[in-house]
């Protein structure tokens, strides 16, 4: 009997999130936020996320 209540903390201002699906992809794991404004400032902090990322060039052959 477990009662585990997961509460996911902002990235950016640690505050409860409380409102899912403000939550993006990096490199160590997913970030969560408690909004949209904190998601947005943490993409300018930290512009290495996969989203911001441009695709490589490299053209492999398939089979
Ligand atoms: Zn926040």
């Amino acid at each position: 009997m477990s009662t585990d209540v997961h509460i996911e903390l902002c990235a950016l201002c640690s505050q409860k999130v409380e409102i899912k699906g403000f939550s993006l992809v990096g490199n160590s794991g997913v970030h969560h936020f408690c909004c949209g404004g904190c998601l947005s400032i943490f993409q300018l902090l930290y512009p290495d996320s996969p989203q911001n990322q441009q695709l490589k060039q490299n053209e492999e052959n398939p089979k």
